[in-house]
């Protein structure tokens, strides 16, 4: 063997260890960062959290890590249309929480403009006063395109509040009736928070944001309208009643003025404890890790099936007629997973990959 070949082979192995080796750092690093965050420490939880809305190779290992430590909070969502006071009612919910000696964690889902890139509604002024209390948690999320609904990398982060300590977790996202589904497969129990002017519209409102409401809230109660709101939402709820253990409330509040927010705070306790009582929580809670599975298993086929389809010339000529609109979406589908050969490369090379 010539000094030449031999060379770049050395090279090559020298090149692989230090991979190896950085890896094994970051590997070391991260289960640092993991014993600082279970320990207490608020700021290898925010990188943590770091880590998993960027998406880091390193996620399935945190969440192996966390595991155990994780499925004891409560899991509030919050949602309903923008500017109806959810930020408000969530810092009045925090006060009492506090009060009670409970440990809670915020995530303030908000849609990211198309103009600017980030958060629309940005830092929760609303909840300013929490930000010092060593008690709460607040942490800001934008939700990347799809307006409304829950990023996918939400739940990695309820479940660093969990296993961090926190007792009571509020998720606030903005609900305009389309994506509601995801809310109510993360937590385990939804208040919808609507205004007296929606009464108008009551009747028509998607189905979405009438069927996940477990409580109902009636905010600016201050304003004409409330009770008429109220009473057309007792009716609806009383023609079409969600379960045969639970009479969906519906509470009348003024946030801003802390007025009606205790009641919303012990319909929540009292949802709480029949859940546990009837072994409802249980039966949730499978139901929620076994979407979970399902939906990781989606998300990495479907990130390969793009990838593969973007990367094969046969599938790029569909793609092209799709976009300029000469041919119809469901017929390119149809002929591209009709067309063997392009299907057994594809799984060949799904086959040869390494999921993460
Ligand atoms: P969000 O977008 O749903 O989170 O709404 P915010 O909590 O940011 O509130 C939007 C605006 O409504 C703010 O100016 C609040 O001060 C105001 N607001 C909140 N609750 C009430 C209320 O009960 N009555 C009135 N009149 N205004 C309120």
């Amino acid at each position: 063997m010539t000094e030449g070949f031999i060379l770049p082979r050395i090279c090559v192995i020298q090149a692989s260890c230090a991979i190896l080796t950085a890896e094994k750092s970051e590997m070391s690093e991260m289960k640092e960062l993991i014993k600082e965050m279970l320990a207490g420490n608020k700021q290898s939880l925010a990188r943590l959290i770091t880590l998993v809305e960027r998406e880091n190779p390193q996620v399935p290992e945190i969440m192996e890590a966390i595991h155990s430590h994780t499925g004891r909070a409560y899991c509030i969502g919050v949602t309903g249309p923008p500017g109806g006071g959810k930020s408000t009612l969530v810092g009045k919910l925090i006060s009492i929480s506090r009060e009670k000696g409970l440990e809670v964690g915020v995530l303030a889902v908000d849609p990211t403009s198309p103009f600017s890139g980030g958060a629309v509604l940005g830092d929760r002024v609303r909840m300013q006063q929490h930000y010092l209390d060593e008690g709460v948690f607040i942490r800001s999320m934008a939700t990347r395109g799809s307006y409304g609904g829950l990023p996918k990398t939400a739940s990695g982060v309820i479940k660093l509040f969990d296993a961090f300590g926190k007792q009571v977790i509020f998720v606030e996202t903005v609900g305009v009736g389309q994506t509601e589904l995801d809310i109510m497969e993360t937590a385990d129990i939804t208040l919808v928070v609507l205004v007296p002017e929606a009464g108008d519209t009551i009747q028509t409102m998607k189905a979405g944001l009438f069927e996940i409401g477990d409580i109902f809230v009636v905010n600016k109660a201050d304003r004409p309208g409330a009770d008429y709101l109220v009473a057309q939402l007792e009716m609806m709820l009383h023609e079409r009643p969600k379960q045969s253990w639970w009479q969906v409330p519906v509470v009348a509040t003024q946030a801003v003025n802390d007025v009606g927010t205790r009641e919303v705070y012990q319909h929540i306790e009292h949802h709480h404890q029949v859940l546990e009582e009837i072994g409802e929580l249980t039966l949730r809670r499978r139901r929620q890790r076994r979407a979970e599975l399902l939906r990781t298993i989606e998300h990495k086929i479907m990130a390969q099936v793009v990838k593969f389809i973007e990367e094969d010339s046969h599938l790029t000529i569909y793609l092209e007629k799709v976009e300029r609109g000469e041919l119809d979406p469901y017929s390119a589908a149809k002929e591209i997973l009709n067309t063997r050969t392009l299907l057994d490369n594809w799984l060949r090379q799904v086959k040869k990959s390494r999921f993460q």
